[in-house]
């Protein structure tokens, strides 16, 4: 009697054990393929004109506005919703920490949902939180079409957001556009994106030949028609920069 007890007590602990190992073997299998949710983020770089995706978008009928508001209509918001211009580089350096321990600016997040940050040479990536909000709505919105044509997520590429009247004018060297009139990105309520490269989640930058996936601007595009129908901003496309120039409204 004895005996036949301890037996039973060793199968009860062996059984009770393999048990512990066997959910433990479940719940790393599992983790394996659910739980690291962090799927290995390969480089698939397309050809151009062969990338899946942007033939899923070109097959589609966009509904896009002009997105034309000419420069008067981006300095009257932002002259409305925008700090006061910094004069030199100098000077954004001293005022910006108050400015934004003031809750007048924020800065841009380096790892958003939505987009990236592009190399910025002439800019800083600082706006008025109105105008921050605004590019994580513009963000949202281009995933969620992303998502109801059953695409995957692109970030938006910011390429320009914050200048100083003197990097304006260091622009200006280069680019014509920018001395013509004044820039409403001296008031932090503009930001530029591009139209001309998306970034797939991996994260890296197609070379030269592979698609850029500038197809994804329809879709934006869509989304800026919509919003600046809609009062929320102000929107250029802008050739020569190949990108968005856009202002947060209201
Ligand atoms: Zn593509
Ligand atoms: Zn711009």
């Amino acid at each position: 009697m004895r005996r036949s007890k301890r037996l039973s007590l060793y199968f009860f602990v062996l059984g009770f054990c393999t048990c512990l190992i066997l959910i433990a073997l479940v719940r790393f299998m599992g983790g394996l393929e659910w739980g690291g949710a962090e799927p290995a983020k390969t480089a698939t770089f397309h050809k151009l004109g062969q990338c899946p995706d942007c033939k899923v978008i070109s097959t589609k009928h966009w509904q896009i506005g002009r997105l034309k508001d000419n420069n008067d209509l981006h300095l009257e918001s932002a002259r409305r919703l925008g700090i006061n211009p910094f004069p030199t580089n100098k000077a954004m350096e001293e005022e910006l920490p108050g400015l934004l321990r003031r809750g007048k600016l924020k800065e841009l997040e380096e790892d958003a949902d939505t987009y990236r940050l592009k190399n910025l040479t002439h800019s800083q990536p600082f706006l008025v939180p109105k105008a921050v909000d605004l590019l994580e709505e513009i963000g949202e919105r281009f995933h969620q079409k992303l998502k109801d044509l059953g695409l995957p997520p692109y970030y938006m590429m910011v390429s320009s957001v914050l200048r100083t009247n003197e990097s304006q004018q260091g622009l200006g060297k280069r680019n014509s556009n920018a001395t013509r009139n004044q820039s409403s990105h001296i008031y932090g309520t503009s930001f530029d994106i591009s139209y001309k490269e998306f970034l797939p989640e991996h994260g890296k930058p197609a070379p030269e030949g592979y698609c850029r996936h500038d197809l994804m601007r329809h879709p934006l595009a869509e989304v800026l028609t919509e919003m600046s129908e809609e009062g929320r901003c102000r929107v250029v496309r802008e050739v020569k920069q190949a990108c968005f120039h856009i202002t947060v409204n209201r």
